[in-house]
């Protein structure tokens, strides 16, 4: 392969750690200090040692494969389920021993937990039965036109859609004004279309309530559309927290590098901020120094056809928008991604070269 030059070299925010963990938000809501939970004697932790914060008025996605310990994580701040170990503060107040009543967080149920004998005005208006009746319906209509549905106020929950169920829920968790909303997979009972639209709903629902909050998922695309920042878990702890963009370009493990979209993982040999790689002497995202083992995204690869290439395309996949190839070379099969002109056809011999930094991640 050829030596290339870096076209577009990236550069971290100066106030970012390499790997995000030491960044803290500016107004800090939530802090979880320490978390820890094992369900049985014997068996591996569920949560183990989490800590993070969580600004005023930013959303945070827990994000990482099933049986990671999202939910337990989110039930432990929610009160649902006791720490073994850690500490959770809200604006400086311990709330780790208080019940989930008394802590003053709200929490979006998967199932949404709608009253089926109730209309829909009075779902959301159920929170706020310490308020007078006037005031209580005035709050509830309110929150109703917030997210667009005063005309169906008088439904009950099985006359509306799943995506309008969700925004009753969350109109009902967010008309106390809670400064925090727990979300554990809200958007996994819709249809991948109505996915799409609710997700960016909540988000703007949230943003203009003005809580942050935390959002239990499983799907990369989704954690990246949505989030401020994402915490990558795995195997019960923290692997990495940053903005999407700090992960996807910066990712700190082959683990994360793989589960929040897709790499190449190769060998190279790192001395400070470069490597010399199967594609040439490449810059690096961190420093590091000796064997590394390199992530390198579908999308930095640049395919070009040559006769005299050392490799081949060997599959191809039509997307529309993009192709997706897998090229060998050698004893290696890399997967590349590149926009939908001039198509490789199966069997092109063909030249690979990165023109972009890539993350040491093991
Ligand atoms: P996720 O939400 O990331 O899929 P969970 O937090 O639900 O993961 O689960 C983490 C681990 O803890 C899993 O191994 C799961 O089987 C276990 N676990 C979760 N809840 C309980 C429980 N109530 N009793 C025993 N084990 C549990
Ligand atoms: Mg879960």
């Amino acid at each position: 392969m050829n030596q290339i030059a870096c076209a577009r070299p990236f550069r971290l925010p100066a106030e970012a750690s390499p790997l995000g963990f030491r960044q803290r938000p500016h107004r800090v809501l939530l802090e979880v200090e320490g978390l820890s939970k094992r369900f049985r004697r014997g068996e591996a932790a569920a949560v183990e040692r989490v800590s993070f914060a969580v600004g005023e008025g930013e959303l945070l996605s827990l994000l990482g494969p099933s049986g990671c310990g999202k939910t337990t994580t989110l039930r432990l701040i929610g009160g649902f389920e006791t720490p073994d170990a850690g500490r959770i503060l809200l604006r400086g107040r311990d709330i780790s021993q208080l019940p989930p009543e008394a802590r003053g967080i709200g929490f979006v149920f998967q199932d949404y937990a709608l009253f089926p004998h109730l209309t829909v005005l009075d779902n959301v208006r159920f929170g706020l039965r310490r308020m007078g009746r006037a005031a209580a319906v005035a709050r509830a209509g309110e929150m109703l036109a917030l997210v667009g549905l005063a005309d169906l106020a008088a439904r009950r929950p099985h006359e509306l859609s799943g995506g309008q169920q969700q925004r009753v829920a969350l109109a009902r968790t967010l008309a106390v004004a809670p400064p925090l909303v727990l979300m554990d997979e809200p958007f996994s009972n819709l249809d991948a279309t109505m996915r799409v639209e609710t997700r960016q709903e909540v988000r703007r629902l949230l943003k203009a309530a003005g809580s942050a909050a935390i959002l239990v998922t499983h799907d990369q695309e989704e954690a990246l559309a949505l989030s401020d920042r994402i915490a990558v878990m795995e195997a019960g702890q923290l692997r990495q927290l940053g903005t999407p963009d700090e992960i996807y370009r910066n990712p700190s493990s082959a683990f994360v590098a793989s589960f929040l979209g897709r790499s190449n993982i190769v060998a190279g040999r790192a001395e400070g901020m470069a490597a010399d790689t199967p594609f040439g002497r490449l810059p690096l995202t961190r420093a590091a120094n000796g064997a590394v083992q390199l992530a390198v995204r579908p999308e930095q690869i640049l395919l070009e056809p040559d006769a005299a290439g050392a490799a081949t395309v060997v599959g191809r996949e039509f997307r529309g928008h993009d192709q997706i190839y897998w090229v060998q070379d050698g004893e290696t099969c890399m997967l590349v991604i590149s926009g939908p002109g001039a198509p490789m056809a199966v069997g092109q011999r063909v030249r690979m070269r990165v023109c972009d930094c890539v993350a040491p991640v093991g």
